[in-house]
Protein backbone atom coordinates (compact mmCIF):
# COMPACT_ATOMS: atom_id res chain seq x y z
CA UNK A 1 0.00 0.00 0.00
CA UNK A 2 1.30 3.14 -1.30
CA UNK A 3 2.26 5.79 1.94
CA UNK A 4 1.25 9.40 2.67
CA UNK A 5 2.92 11.61 5.17
CA UNK A 6 0.73 15.04 5.99
CA UNK A 7 2.86 17.57 7.74
CA UNK A 8 0.69 20.81 8.77
CA UNK A 9 0.43 22.35 12.48
CA UNK A 10 -2.89 24.06 11.93
CA UNK A 11 -6.19 22.01 12.55
CA UNK A 12 -8.10 23.42 9.92
CA UNK A 13 -6.50 22.70 7.58
CA UNK A 14 -5.48 19.05 8.70
CA UNK A 15 -9.37 18.48 9.06
CA UNK A 16 -9.56 19.64 5.08
CA UNK A 17 -6.42 17.48 4.35
CA UNK A 18 -7.38 14.67 5.90
CA UNK A 19 -11.33 14.50 4.41
CA UNK A 20 -9.99 14.81 0.93
CA UNK A 21 -6.95 12.33 1.11
CA UNK A 22 -9.20 10.01 2.67
CA UNK A 23 -10.93 8.67 -0.51
CA UNK A 24 -7.36 7.80 -1.81
CA UNK A 25 -6.56 4.19 -1.17
CA UNK A 26 -3.06 4.94 1.23
CA UNK A 27 -1.87 4.63 4.39
CA UNK A 28 -2.00 7.77 5.78
CA UNK A 29 0.29 9.36 8.75
CA UNK A 30 0.22 13.03 10.20
CA UNK A 31 3.19 14.94 11.63
CA UNK A 32 2.24 18.26 13.65
CA UNK A 33 5.81 19.68 13.44
CA UNK A 34 9.26 19.35 11.78
CA UNK A 35 10.76 17.07 14.46
CA UNK A 36 7.66 14.30 14.17
CA UNK A 37 7.73 14.98 10.48
CA UNK A 38 11.44 13.75 9.66
CA UNK A 39 10.71 10.75 12.65
CA UNK A 40 7.53 9.03 10.53
CA UNK A 41 9.24 9.53 7.28
CA UNK A 42 12.66 7.91 8.42
CA UNK A 43 10.17 5.01 10.21
CA UNK A 44 7.55 4.79 7.13
CA UNK A 45 9.51 6.19 4.13
CA UNK A 46 6.45 7.29 2.57
CA UNK A 47 5.84 7.81 -1.16
CA UNK A 48 4.29 11.37 -0.74
CA UNK A 49 5.02 13.95 1.88
CA UNK A 50 2.53 16.97 2.16
CA UNK A 51 4.91 19.22 3.47
CA UNK A 52 3.23 22.46 5.02
CA UNK A 53 6.52 25.12 5.01
CA UNK A 54 5.41 26.60 8.36
CA UNK A 55 5.45 24.47 11.11
CA UNK A 56 7.56 24.43 14.66
CA UNK A 57 10.29 23.16 15.38
CA UNK A 58 12.12 22.74 12.18
CA UNK A 59 10.78 24.59 9.17
CA UNK A 60 9.54 22.89 6.03
CA UNK A 61 12.42 23.80 3.74
CA UNK A 62 14.62 22.17 6.80
CA UNK A 63 12.72 19.19 6.93
CA UNK A 64 13.41 18.81 2.90
CA UNK A 65 16.93 19.81 2.77
CA UNK A 66 17.80 17.08 5.81
CA UNK A 67 15.65 14.47 3.40
CA UNK A 68 17.16 14.97 0.77
CA UNK A 69 20.44 14.14 2.35
CA UNK A 70 19.65 11.09 2.66
CA UNK A 71 18.95 8.80 -0.25
CA UNK A 72 16.64 6.47 1.28
CA UNK A 73 14.47 9.28 0.54
CA UNK A 74 15.42 9.94 -3.41
CA UNK A 75 11.78 8.85 -4.58
CA UNK A 76 9.41 10.31 -2.49
CA UNK A 77 7.63 13.29 -3.94
CA UNK A 78 7.51 16.60 -1.67
CA UNK A 79 4.78 18.52 -2.02
CA UNK A 80 5.24 21.93 -0.29
CA UNK A 81 1.86 24.04 0.74
CA UNK A 82 2.90 27.19 2.00
CA UNK A 83 0.66 30.76 2.52
CA UNK A 84 4.13 32.53 1.43
CA UNK A 85 3.75 34.62 -1.60
CA UNK A 86 6.06 36.62 -1.56
CA UNK A 87 8.90 37.11 -4.58
CA UNK A 88 11.73 34.01 -4.59
CA UNK A 89 9.83 32.16 -1.65
CA UNK A 90 8.80 29.55 -4.65
CA UNK A 91 12.49 28.94 -6.21
CA UNK A 92 13.30 28.74 -2.19
CA UNK A 93 11.27 26.07 -1.42
CA UNK A 94 12.01 24.20 -4.64
CA UNK A 95 15.90 24.12 -3.73
CA UNK A 96 15.20 23.31 -0.35
CA UNK A 97 14.55 19.75 -2.30
CA UNK A 98 10.35 20.11 -2.25
CA UNK A 99 9.44 18.96 -5.67
CA UNK A 100 6.37 20.83 -6.20
CA UNK A 101 4.84 24.37 -4.83
CA UNK A 102 1.39 24.85 -4.24
CA UNK A 103 -0.25 28.18 -2.78
CA UNK A 104 -2.95 28.26 0.18
CA UNK A 105 -5.84 28.28 0.04
CA UNK A 106 -5.82 24.94 -1.25
CA UNK A 107 -8.41 23.97 -3.65
CA UNK A 108 -9.82 20.82 -2.62
CA UNK A 109 -10.82 19.83 -5.85
CA UNK A 110 -7.43 20.09 -7.24
CA UNK A 111 -5.31 18.39 -4.04
CA UNK A 112 -6.74 14.73 -4.31
CA UNK A 113 -5.92 14.76 -8.15
CA UNK A 114 -2.46 16.14 -7.51
CA UNK A 115 -1.86 13.72 -4.63
CA UNK A 116 -3.17 10.97 -6.67
CA UNK A 117 -0.61 11.91 -9.85
CA UNK A 118 2.10 11.98 -7.39
CA UNK A 119 1.52 8.56 -6.33
CA UNK A 120 1.02 6.86 -9.30
CA UNK A 121 4.53 8.82 -10.77
CA UNK A 122 3.12 11.30 -13.32
CA UNK A 123 3.89 14.88 -13.03
CA UNK A 124 0.75 16.66 -11.44
CA UNK A 125 -0.56 19.69 -13.32
CA UNK A 126 -0.35 22.79 -10.73
CA UNK A 127 -1.69 26.14 -11.51
CA UNK A 128 0.27 28.73 -9.06
MN1 LIG B 1 1.57 26.00 9.31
Amino acid sequence: MKKILIVEDNDINLKLYNHVIKKIDAEQYVARDGKQALKLAREHVPDVIILDIQIPEINGMEVAKTLRKDSKFDNVKILAVTAYSMRGDKEKILNSGCDYYLSKPISTRELPKIVEDLLNGRPPSIKN
